[in-house]
């Protein structure tokens, strides 16, 4: 027989704020976890080179220095972390099945904080002068470029709404298109279109982004004209979608456009499994509301733990009872036994066989109902049937014990 697989009672999968601040919290609550990570904890915060709307650090604070506290304060509080990548969770008796690079885990529930990746435009440039000038944040990165000429690349609800952003800090924002006409809602377009210093540059590609040390311009053709020119701006600010890092849960649970959707408490569509963070269905993905998710979902994933075991507890209960009613029907039994063996009246056995049965069906043991109810008397004396039927049956009994 193969080895029963390594167990815990919660794993998390990402190790990004939302997943450590989830870890902090189960681990507090002294829940068996196991934290799962397949490159290294701090996730997208620890990229980010100053952190400034993180309370608690006036100055701000460097990503790899906040999510290096966060990892601290998790293993200082006994949360186990382990270097591997999830593949699938399978559900299995009793909870889930997690196939990972380093073998499969069982887990009673699951918190899934895999995160997002933005989605790269993959155009000369963006790569070199990432965080140079080059962002995918504009909550984040934007009030660096106060009262600068910056530009949005995108034409989507995101694209629109983080320039509208961007137009209340900077001087002017250029927001950048391909298509004649924005993919944004109408109401979100009708707002964008009120902000004097917010200049549309449709049907236009961004070909290549351009600077020495940081970000001076980026080269637009214009796809009617067939025209190239340098865009003179500070950043670009690429709002061209996120991947949910989802691709491994097949339809285990309900997504939409790849997220996941939860509800306030964070559970998802399946019993037992939450999620935190970026990859949730959310309005905002800043670290702060990653890490109050991660909170919600260790309460509530300590809340449905306490639930099951309450559940199990109430079973053990139930089977006490059981017990004592099955003694008390094997009494009787035997009772039954001792009256056939001193040959007493039919209707004396008859009475005790069927006040047996009758306990029977109320304990619930219909299996057992149905072996004694082969049990035959025929008023003359028990057959040999009859005593091997009793035999049989107090054996099913004591199975039960
Ligand atoms: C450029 C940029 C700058 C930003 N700056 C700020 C800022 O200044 N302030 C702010 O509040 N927010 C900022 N944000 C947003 C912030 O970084 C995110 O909202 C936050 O980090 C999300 O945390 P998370 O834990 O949900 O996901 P992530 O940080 O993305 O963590 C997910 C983790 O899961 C792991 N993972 C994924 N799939 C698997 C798998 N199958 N198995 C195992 N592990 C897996 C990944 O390796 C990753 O480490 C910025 C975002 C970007 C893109």
């Amino acid at each position: 027989m193969s080895d029963p697989l390594p167990e815990h009672e919660l794993i998390i999968i990402g190790g990004g704020v939302a997943g450590l601040a989830a870890g902090i919290y189960s681990v507090r609550s002294r829940i068996d976890t196991l934290l799962i990570e397949r490159a290294f904890p701090g996730g997208l915060a620890f990229s980010t080179h100053l952190i400034e709307n993180y309370p608690g650090f006036p100055g701000g604070i460097s990503g790899p220095e906040l999510t290096g506290k966060f990892e601290a304060q998790g293993r200082e509080l006994g949360l186990k972390i382990d270097n591997r990548g999830v593949s699938s969770i399978h559900p299995a008796d009793d909870g889930f099945v997690l196939t990972t690079s380093a073998g499969a885990l069982k887990t009673k529930a699951v918190i899934i904080a895999t995160g997002v990746t933005p989605k790269q435009l993959g155009i000369p440039g963006e790569t070199e002068f990432f965080t140079r000038g080059v962002s995918y944040c504009a909550t984040c990165d934007g009030p660096l470029f106060r009262d600068r000429e910056v530009a949005v690349l995108g034409g989507g609800d995101s694209a629109v709404q983080e320039a509208i952003y961007l137009s209340r800090l900077c001087s002017k924002v250029h927001l950048i298109h391909r298509r004649d006409r924005l993919r944004a809602t109408p109401i979100l377009q009708e707002k964008a279109e009120e902000k004097p210093n917010l200049e549309f540059h449709l049907s236009n590609i961004p070909e290549a982004i351009e600077g020495k040390e940081r970000v001076e311009g980026v080269r637009l053709r214009n796809l009617k004209t067939g025209e190239s020119k340098l865009l003179r701006v500070d950043a670009v600010f690429v709002y061209v979608g996120y991947n949910p890092h989802t691709e491994f849960l097949g339809d285990l649970i309900e997504l939409d456009d790849g997220y996941i959707i939860t509800d306030d408490d964070m559970s998802t569509s399946r019993e037992g499994i939450f999620a935190a963070g970026d990859v949730r269905k959310k309005p905002l993905r800043q670290i702060s509301t990653a890490v109050s998710d991660g909170a919600v979902a260790a309460t509530s994933a300590e809340q449905y733990l306490e639930n099951i075991e309450s559940s199990v507890k109430t079973e053990t209960d139930e089977n006490k009872k059981l017990m004592l009613r099955l003694k008390r029907i094997e009494g009787q039994i035997r009772g039954i036994q001792r009256l056939l063996q001193q040959g007493h009246d039919c209707k004396a056995v008859l009475q005790q066989i069927s006040a047996a049965r009758a306990a029977l069906f109320r304990a619930g043991i219909h299996s057992a109902v149905a072996n004694f109810r082969r049990c035959a008397y025929d008023g003359k004396g028990a057959t040999t049937d009859f005593h091997e039927d009793i035999e049989r049956f107090l054996e099913t009994l004591e199975k039960f014990s």
